[in-house]
């Protein structure tokens, strides 16, 4: 390599968080290569084809439009191509045989519903989606439009303290009533016991306000950044990682590395929007601090999720909607691994397909450990695609899947079909090493592996940093990119866009 070889920003992963880093310091006007290990980018977005029909893999529905979402989307102008459209939001409570219809709208329209259909309990219902709002009105790093703003949220009382013991405070008398408002711990997979109430507000408050899928899924958006990826001269890099990094300066900067391809390249700053052992494995050990090695070695992935994939029939009157299916009012069973309660997502999108017809698909997915596979598999699968334990397991849980999706669903009967089915181990090959849904764990009192690293120019981002979630994930990619780029070009930046 040429000792004045120009230096590449690199970024390594390209999920929802890469690519969104990616673009920001392209158009801040670095030399940006993109690295994936796949062979195709986009991670947890990517679908795939079944029948001519298209399935997400880790994207069904989010929230955030209106708020930071819509204005993400507009400083990397991607405001035309994702179009967002509301989804109905059903609850059905297996322990009660009860099924609620949320409303959309506000809040506050939310709040007045679950407190009649909670009599006894409305004024600790109101004052929890109060405190929901409050918890966001007070978290500045939601308005991406202030370049001053602290990059980490600023804690609150609220952070000290688990949801557990906020709902236990409230002694709420009907059984439901904590279920149904902790239910969004299914899109962070933190349960009750371990994750502080102000982050698990602050992640179910958009979603409570704008539950949305996006038209075409995951594809809207990797088109969409292909196209300002080339725009922006990102050069990608598929099939390929950093296998080491070679020379260090004296202030622990990584001025140079080796790519899996055996190329060298000059390096300004690295990015990881990967799993965080992806990054300790490459660091030299005399530069991961004792207290680094702690604070992640205490840390635990998430949960991952069992999948089903079907068509539904034409003729079937279906309607887009998210109906949680919970097995046990319990959520910090449901969250357990290798514990027989469960909570399954069941997802109905209708999608007009490229010759303008309406096809109709349905995904459930039911949450689950990879140890879970893996107890009842064997640790080492191989060739997992032709491993009959596998096979049979896999027959097994879709059965059980279809049931419940029968129980809620009783006129889908004879018109759903399934095509395919996903384990936690299918989710490795989008999110490795253990295919973790949301990255690690927020457990109260740890700080999460976020932002600037031992290695000095290298910064850590993606589901394991702030926040999880297509959400979480982007706007965890701005704040890493501000603390990188620093306040002034941060403000350029927006100013152009907004
Ligand atoms: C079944 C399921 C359903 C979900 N549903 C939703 C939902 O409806 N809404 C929502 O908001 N969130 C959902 N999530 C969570 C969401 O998908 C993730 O939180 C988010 O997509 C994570 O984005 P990311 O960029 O951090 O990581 P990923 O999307 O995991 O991307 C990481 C990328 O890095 C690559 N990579 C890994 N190691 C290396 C390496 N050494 N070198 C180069 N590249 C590497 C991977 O191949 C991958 O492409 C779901 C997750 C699952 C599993």
């Amino acid at each position: 390599m040429p000792a004045t070889a120009p230096k590449e920003t690199l970024v390594v992963g390209s999920g929802a968080a890469g690519l969104t880093v990616a673009l920001l310091l392209a158009k801040a006007g670095r030399r940006v290569t993109l690295l994936e290990t796949q062979s195709g980018i986009g991670g947890y977005l990517r679908r795939f084809t079944r029948n001519g029909l298209r399935f997400d893999t880790g994207f069904h529905f989010t929230g955030g439009f209106g708020d930071t979402l819509s204005q993400i989307l507009t400083i990397l102008g991607l405001e035309n191509d994702i179009k967002a459209e509301p989804l109905r939001s059903r609850i059905y409570l297996q322990e009660t045989g009860r099924m609620l219809t949320l409303p959309g709208g506000s809040l506050e329209e939310r709040a007045e519903y679950l407190a009649a259909v909670f009599p006894e309990d409305a004024s600790a219902i109101r004052n929890y989606f109060q405190l929901e709002q409050d918890i966001v009105a007070s978290t500045p790093l939601f308005d991406l439009s202030n370049a001053d703003q602290p990059i980490a949220p600023q804690l609150s009382l609220y952070d000290s303290i688990t949801l557990q013991e906020y709902f236990q405070q409230q002694r709420f008398s009907s059984p439901g009533v904590e279920t149904v408002l902790g239910m969004m711990v299914f899109c962070h997979g933190t349960p009750p016991s371990e994750i502080p109430l102000a982050q698990h507000c602050r992640i179910s408050c958009g979603l409570h306000q704008h539950l949305s899928r996006v038209e075409h899924g995951g594809d809207a958006f990797i088109r969409a950044f292909k196209r300002e990826l080339e725009r922006y001269q990102v050069k990608t890099r598929t099939g390929t990682s950093i296998a080491k990094m070679l020379r260090f300066s004296s202030d622990c900067q990584c001025q140079e590395v080796l790519l899996s391809n055996a190329e060298t390249l000059a390096v300004e700053d690295i990015f990881f929007a990967v799993h965080p052992e992806v990054y300790l494995q490459l660091f030299p050990a005399e530069m991961l601090s004792p207290s680094l090695r702690r604070r992640y070695g205490k840390s635990q992935d998430t949960c991952s999720f069992f999948s089903i994939y079907a068509a539904l029939d034409d003729e079937l009157a279906a309607e887009p909607e998210l109906l949680q299916y919970i097995s046990c009012n319990d959520l910090n069973r449901l969250l357990s691994p290798g514990d027989s309660a469960y909570g399954t997502g069941m997802v109905t999108n209708l999608e007009t397909d490229h010759r303008g017809r309406v096809r109709k698909t349905f995904t459930a997915f039911r949450n689950m450990h990879l140890s879970e596979v893996t107890a009842q598999c064997g640790p080492e699968l191989g060739s997992y695609s032709s491993n009959p334990r596998y096979l049979e397991f896999k027959r097994r849980i879709s059965e059980q899947v279809y049931q419940d999706v029968l129980k809620v669903y009783p006129h889908y009967d004879r018109h759903l079909h399934i095509l395919a089915s996903a384990t936690p181990y299918t989710c490795r090959r989008y999110s490795p090493p253990r295919g973790s849904a949301y990255g690690l764990k927020i457990k109260i009192a740890e700080s999460r592996l976020s932002g600037q690293l031992p290695v000095r120019n290298c910064y850590a981002l993606g589901h394991h940093a702030i926040m999880p979630g297509i959400l979480g994930t982007m706007l965890g990619a701005f704040l890493t990119f501000r603390q990188a780029v620093g306040a002034e070009a941060y403000r350029a930046l927006i100013r152009q866009a907004l």
